[in-house]
């Protein structure tokens, strides 16, 4: 058995019932296997082996009081899973489905993302099973305010640095930030995603959605086509969601689709920069359902309890890009078959592996163009690397800096991924290449430093 299958049968043995985090290592690993016969000094130094154990994972109790004088309880997390080549780095994410598993497959996956940046960042994750929806401002304050009481210990702008995640915004990180800046007595750059008034960057809102739409751009050059013209689906209505339809229409696509948890949204006419400013203020503002998008906007047809791509299966809806920007394991392999079906040739995931493995062999089979999470949504922890320069030289980019630099930073992961894949036998797997040249440099680091 090859070494890489040796690891994934430690894994499955060592961390069982840690579902989406095999997941993780099952999408990873394989595709590292052209790595360990041109690298001797990997298997020497058993870096696959220790690359899929957390440097540590912190796991602690929140209890905090709602707005009845009720003590409530919480589980918080943090994983700082790989820090060769720069601080741990990765966002927290507050969501009733945060456990172990969940954390450890984000804070695996960060290590190979933060390294394809080309920025010097680690991988971590962290977050709560708390759901911010449908608490008041207090409560969210008193539980970011609890949560930062222990997680404050972690962090630092030299060890850890968090950003947002689902149901971690801009609200939660002024909350979350000020307490430590309280707590500390410090003025640092210990979290990124910070207000514009306290140390943020312009364009990090932007930054995860805008580079998405910047790899497929690139993407799609490869084959003599642009984003223009052409009809997008974008599920989800989030952070990630937003900006991704904000950069497809700027280009000249017409996207038809938003969804939440609770359904879908289907507007042929298109998403344009009015409608867009609606949704804004609907999730950002007033935080409410997207349903309430299909009762503004006439003749736009809303499907309770649907995600995007049951409705492009369902309603046979010709789709050519696709952009989820939910969440893990949104799109299966009887969706991966709709979206191919209805003329779907690229999938760019803004979200942290939406699609199953399953949905993945469809897009290889059926030659779409695959854009990974790891690659595709890179641009928010970039951007959060920008933020930390600007806090460290204490100066402000403008925003056609920050989006300037953004946008080479995605050409740059563009071209690595595809040169990574090249060199190791699988030309034109942007899967394979973005682990590879994730891996490639983290594991050099870690060569360098000896058994520690
Ligand atoms: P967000 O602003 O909190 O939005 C999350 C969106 O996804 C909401 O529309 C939410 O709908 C929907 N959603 C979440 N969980 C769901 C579920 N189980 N079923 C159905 N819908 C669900 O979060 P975000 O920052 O946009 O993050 C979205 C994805 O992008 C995540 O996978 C995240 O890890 C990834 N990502 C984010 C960033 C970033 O910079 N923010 C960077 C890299 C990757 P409801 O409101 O109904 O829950």
């Amino acid at each position: 058995m090859s070494v890489i299958q040796d690891v994934i049968a430690m894994v499955q043995e060592k961390d069982a019932g840690q579902v989406e985090f095999q997941q993780a290592i099952k999408e990873v690993l394989p595709s590292l296997e052209p790595t360990v016969p041109k690298h001797p000094e990997f298997v020497k130094a058993k870096i696959y082996e220790r690359i899929v154990i957390p440097d540590r994972a912190i796991i602690f109790r929140v209890p905090w009081v709602d707005d009845h004088g009720e003590v409530q309880i919480n589980r918080g997390y943090r994983v700082q899973f790989n820090n060769a080549i720069g601080p741990y780095k990765g966002g927290l994410r507050f969501h009733p489905s945060v456990n172990l598993s969940i954390v450890k497959f984000l804070g695996f996956e960060q290590i190979f993302k933060n390294s394809l940046t080309g920025l010097p960042m680690g991988g971590g994750k962290g977050g709560s099973d708390f759901d911010p929806k449908g608490k008041s401002d207090d409560e969210v304050m008193r539980f970011c305010q609890a949560f930062m009481r222990e997680l404050y210990r972690h962090i630092g702008k030299d060890t850890d640095v968090p950003a947002g995640d689902i149901g971690v915004g801009g609200r939660e990180i002024g909350y979350l930030y000020g307490y430590y800046k309280k707590i500390m007595n410090e003025h640092n750059t210990a979290m990124t995603g910070k207000g514009l008034e306290y140390g943020g960057s312009l364009i990090r809102p932007e930054a995860t959605g805008y580079g998405a739409v910047f790899l497929a751009a690139e993407m799609l050059g490869t084959r003599g086509k642009e984003i223009s013209g052409k009809t997008a689906a974008v599920s989800a209505s989030g952070n990630v969601a937003q900006y991704t339809v904000e950069k497809l229409s700027q280009m000249g696509a017409r996207v038809v689709t938003l969804s939440d948890s609770n359904g879908t949204i289907l507007d042929e006419a298109g998403i344009n920069a009015e409608k867009l400013a609606y949704v804004l203020d609907l999730k950002n503002i007033r935080r409410g359902r997207i349903k309430e998008y299909a009762d503004r906007f006439k003749g736009t047809v809303y499907f309770p309890d649907k995600n995007v791509w049951e409705v492009i299966r369902e309603q046979s809806l010709k789709v050519d890009l696709a952009f989820p920007s939910a969440h893990e394991n949104e799109i299966h392999s009887v969706d991966a078959e709709g979206l191919v079906k209805n003329g779907c040739y690229l999938v760019c995931e803004g979200a942290n592996m939406p699609s199953t493995l399953d949905a993945v062999q469809v897009y290889k089979e059926n030659n779409v163009l695959f854009g990974p999470a790891k690659a595709a949504n890179a641009g928010g922890v970039a951007t959060s690397g920008l933020e930390m320069s600007q806090n460290s030289m204490r100066i402000y980019w403008t925003r056609e800096e920050v989006e300037g630099r953004l946008h080479e930073i995605m050409k740059h992961i563009h071209k690595v991924c595809l040169e990574a894949a090249e060199t190791y036998g699988c030309p034109g797997d942007y899967l394979s290449g973005a682990n590879i040249a994730g891996f490639v440099k983290v594991a050099n680091a870690m060569v360098a430093y000896g058994i520690v």
